[in-house]
């Protein structure tokens, strides 16, 4: 299928590797030049030339924590009228309600809230102005059903989800998409930091912790950073004009939900 965004520039945060990489390169597999970012300047040097090699499409850098307002600043003075925005940062790690405080949540929604809202509301007017645009937040399931280990996540995310849900609607008229995509259990780095933590908590090995895992996923796999790109430059494609404010889960079915 012709997605209908050859020549298209993105901004891809947090896409030296993992899911973030993967809506990378599912997009620049459809034409699209991009804007990478990580903060460690090698692996993202090594992912922009691996990309450019592969798709021969324009892949510049900004090497900086996305949730730093230099960073972002940065990022938006080196991209020329960018027509999508893929918003990711890194997780917030695993722990128990009572163990966190004002500061573990402030980094929580900075990275995880704030900063895609910052980013979004710098993009936006320029989109609506061109009349066409596309944003997805990589988001989590746990939007849709809490992972009680993950309470800051939950929280952070709970209130980008909020936002999007009216600001979506707010610009529809205007030809720019916002929407967010769910990843359920992916194989990422950030998986092997879960399942080792995992393994530390029950005591089992991280063998056993990522079987655990899979045996709660109906397709009884982890997803793949591939699968979770194709989907995310589907929803940035001409065809996806009609979707709007929506929260896609990509989960090989772990949310146990009618909707
Ligand atoms: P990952 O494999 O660890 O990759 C994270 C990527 O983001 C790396 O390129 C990393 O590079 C970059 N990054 C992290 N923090 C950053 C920051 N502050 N500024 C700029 N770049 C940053 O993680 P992932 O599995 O792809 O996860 C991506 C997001 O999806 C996370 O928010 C995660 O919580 C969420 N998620 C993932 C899963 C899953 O199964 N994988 C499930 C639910 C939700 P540097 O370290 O060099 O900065």
């Amino acid at each position: 299928m012709d997605l209908g965004i050859a020549n298209k520039t993105a901004v891809v945060c947090a896409s030296s590797k993992g899911l973030g990489r993967g809506c990378a390169e599912a997009l620049a597999e459809a034409g699209v030049h991009l804007l990478i970012n990580a903060r460690g300047e090698e692996k993202l040097q090594e992912t922009a030339e691996a990309i450019r090699a592969r798709y021969n499409v324009r892949v510049d850098i900004v090497a900086g924590d996305i949730t730093n307002q230099k960073c972002q600043e940065e990022i938006l003075s080196a991209v020329d009228q960018p027509d999508i925005l893929i918003n990711n940062a890194g997780g917030p790690p695993p722990g128990l309600w009572s163990e966190w405080d004002r500061a573990d949540f402030m980094a929580a929604l900075d990275a995880n809230m704030l900063t895609p809202i910052a980013l979004i509301s710098h993009l936006l007017p320029g989109m609506i102005e061109r009349g066409w645009g596309r944003i997805i937040n990589i988001t989590s399931q746990s939007v849709k059903a809490p992972i009680a280990a993950l309470g800051l996540s939950n929280s952070a995310r709970a209130g980008l989800t909020g936002y999007v849900a009216g600001t979506a609607r707010q610009v529809a008229g205007s030809g720019v998409t916002i929407n967010n995509l769910l990843p359920g259990i992916h194989a990422t780095d950030r998986v092997v930091y879960l399942d080792e933590q995992l393994s530390k908590s029950k005591g089992i090995t991280i063998e056993e912790a990522s079987s655990e895992r899979a045996a709660s996923i109906p397709l009884g796999r982890y997803g793949s950073a591939k699968e979770f790109g194709a989907t995310c430059a589907f929803m940035c494609s001409q065809h996806a004009a009609f979707m709007i404010g929506q929260n896609i889960l990509l989960d090989g079915g772990a949310v146990n939900a009618t909707i």
